[in-house]
This record gives structure tokens, sequence and C-alpha cells, in this order.
């Protein structure tokens, strides 16, 4: 899909209402990973050297059109000035800030408050969207879609306002989509894929659309309960979608016939319950208790995974091994990010949990070629879905 960048845009001298996403984790008015804030100062920096003028939309968490103090964006602003080192205004208002963002002058700085406090931003109602749009759009007369994480949601901030004002793709945009390309067009072999988090019904796609396109295939984390069951083995009390049993056969069935080799864990890391301080017990995955969940991928399995990983030239991983928020469960997730970090070709790891949990876990951005900033966007652009934030800036 041909987007169009800021390269051949003419946005000098503008007042750019510029879409970011800076939907951090902040708890208690404190951010714990900044990396999306960092990710947006590219074109930030780049729109300001133009003579631009800012206002900066954005969401945080899903206040579902409500005033929520503690999903304001207030404490990003502060971070956003730290990092940028210049004055960022912050309007309390996103609806009715049409003054503030009229005094606004070359070089400064406007952010407006989460957007998702409107309703109208994520109505099912075009119309609503469209009015909201409209006034957002009376703020400025330049738009730059920059917001990657919410590419894959058609709304008003990411859609209908793009196409009421001439727009063009920030940098951040730019760059994510030149690797999903790479991954889905020509990606150097072997091309390997690592999947894992919570449910198989959210990768379920990814692993549709993908499977013909990859050579390996390797599952962990939660969703792996799911294809131990396919293939008849007792997981006991873990995480299982029953009802996606069918389909994940029939994935097992289909990698075969083309070729993919699946790689899925040999052992488990098992405990009584979910909880930080449960016992971990390791059992061969065919001896998993009827009374215990599996939370981690077994050593033997993540030596596994890691030697596959790192036999191949292209990597993308989406999703934890295991429960990696509790020590005793992080060690599969913390082989895979190591064999990852010394693969030679190209390696991206696909946002979300997996950004976080590879930071959490001590590493560096530069460990990889490539963390996405966007979990869901970038599942759905490898499932082959059109995006509505990219079709409204092509
Ligand atoms: P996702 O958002 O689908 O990528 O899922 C990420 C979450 O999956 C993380 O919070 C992990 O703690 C969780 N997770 C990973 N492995 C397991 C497991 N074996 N059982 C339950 N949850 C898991």
């Amino acid at each position: 899909m041909g987007i169009k960048t800021l390269e051949n845009a003419d946005y000098k001298n503008k007042k750019v209402i510029l879409r970011c996403d800076l939907n951090v984790p902040i708890k208690n008015g404190v951010i714990s990973d900044d990396g999306r804030i960092v990710a947006s100062l590219s074109t930030l920096r780049r729109l300001l050297e133009a003579n631009c003028s800012v206002v900066i939309v954005a969401h945080l968490g899903r206040p579902k059109g409500e005033v929520k103090v503690e999903l304001s964006l207030k404490p990003v602003a502060a971070r956003l000035e730290q990092l940028i080192g210049t004055k960022v205004i912050f309007s309390d208002k996103t609806s009715g800030a049409l003054q503030v963002a009229t005094d606004l002058k070359p070089g400064e700085i406007l952010l407006l408050e989460n957007i998702r406090f409107e309703s109208a931003e994520t109505s099912k109602d075009e119309s609503e969207r469209m009015r909201l749009a409209k006034e957002i759009a009376s703020y400025g007369n330049f738009y730059v879609g920059d917001g990657f994480g919410a590419v894959h949601r058609k709304h008003a901030s990411v859609y209908e306002l793009a196409k009421l004002l001439p727009s063009a793709a920030g940098d951040l945009i730019s760059k994510e989509v030149k690797v999903l390309e790479k991954l889905t067009q020509d990606p150097l072999r072997p091309y390997g894929v690592v999947l894992g988090g919570a449910k198989v019904s959210d990768k379920i796609g990814v692993i549709s659309n993908l499977l013909n396109k990859v050579n390996m295939l390797a599952i962990g984390g939660g969703m792996v309960f799911t294809f131990l069951a396919a293939k008849g083995i007792k997981v006991g009390k873990s995480l299982v979608e029953n009802d996606l049993v069918p389909q994940v056969e029939k994935i097992l069935i289909d990698a075969q016939a083309l070729g993919v080799k699946m790689v899925l864990p040999v052992d488990i890391v098992v405990a009584p319950e979910f909880s930080i301080d449960a016992k971990p017990t390791l059992v061969s995955c065919h001896n998993i208790p009827d009374d215990q969940m599996g939370l981690d991928i077994g050593p033997k399995s993540a030596e596994l995974f890691a030697s596959e990983i790192k036999s191949c030239k292209t990597v993308f991983w989406n999703g934890p091994m295991g429960v990696f928020e509790f020590p005793n469960f992080a060690n599969g997730t913390k082989v895979v990010a190591q064999a990852l970090s010394q693969v030679d070709g190209m390696t991206v790891v696909g946002g979300g949990d997996s950004a976080a949990a590879v930071r959490q876990l001590g590493f560096a951005d530069n460990d990889f070629s490539y963390i996405s900033t966007g979990g869901g966007a970038s599942l759905e652009y490898l499932e082959g879905k059109e995006l509505p934030g990219l079709v409204a800036l092509s």
C-alpha cells in the first residue's frame, strides 16, 4: 500500500495536527516505559525544525468516552517536555480547544487531553466521528498520522481526521510499514515466526496468513496449550480455547503439507495456581498434572526454540513464552529474547507485551533490528487486513 510520507509533503510553516501513539503504561502518575514517547520524537523534531506549530492528539488506555483522572495525558506532557527539551502546553480539553490551538505559535507544541475521553472518537456511528474530526481539523491546516499503535482502529482522529486535511504519514509509521512490508514481501530465508502470549484467538489470523510464507513457526505462552490439546495431549488447568481446537488441528495439518517446521515445547514449567509465588515444577509436555497449569516453557524447549531462531535470517516475534511478569516463569521469554538478539539477520519484536517483556528483562532496543510500537496493529497488518489509519494516508 503506497502511503504518503513527509518526504514529498508540503508541511513547512503549517499548523500541524499530529496523531501520536503516547499510550504508555502509567501507575500513580509514574510512566514505567516511555518507549512510545521516545518513538514519537523524530517526527515532532522534524515538524518543529520546519517552523510548524504542532497540536498533538493522542489517547491513553480505554476510558470509553468518560473522563478518568488516572487516564489523563498530563504526566505524558511532562515527560514529553523533558525528552524534547521544549515547553509542551497541555490542554485539559480536546473538544473545545480551538482558542488555545489558534494562539499556538510556530515552534510551539500543544498536547490535547486523552482523545478517548470524547465518546465520538471511538463511536461506531460515522457521523459522530466525523463531527469530532471536523472540530479537531479546525485547529490546524495539515494532518500527520504517526500513531502506529492505533492505525488498525477506525477512530475519528485516526481515520476521518486524516481525510479532512492535506495529510501524510509521520516518520514512525513510515518506518513501521517498511519493516512490515519486508516481513510480508521479501524476507531473507529461513524465515521464522515465534508466537506466544495468552490467547490463540488473537493470533490465529496471523498464523493462517503467514503459514505459507514462513519456514519455521514456534509456539509458546498460554496459547500453546490449545496446540497441545489439538495434538491430544492433556494440559491440566492450563489456558485452553476449546472452541479453537479444530482450527488449530487444521493449522497443524496445513503446516505439515506446506513443509513448515512447527516447533512446540517438549517440557513445561507448571504451578498449582496463577500467582507470583506459585511453586514451579518442571514436567514433560506429556505429563502435565490435572491439578496444575503451565506457566512457562521448560529449559529444554527454550534451548530448542533458541537454536531454531538462531538458524533463521529473519525472525518475527510476538508474545511472551510464559508469564514473564513472575520471575519463576520468565526463563523461556528470556532465552528466546537472547536468541533473537544473536540472530545474524533481521529480527522484529512485535509491540505491546513483547516489547515490555524484552525491556523488563534488561534487553536494549538495539539488541533487535526493530521493536514495533504497535502489537495489535502489526498483527493485523501481518494478517493481511486493511488498516484504516493507513488507508486514510494512502
Ligand atoms: P498477549 O497480550 O496475548 O501477548 O499476552 C501477554 C500475556 O500472556 C502476558 O501478560 C503473559 O503473562 C501471559 N502469558 C504468557 N504465558 C502464559 C501462560 N502459560 N498462561 C497464562 N498466561 C500467560
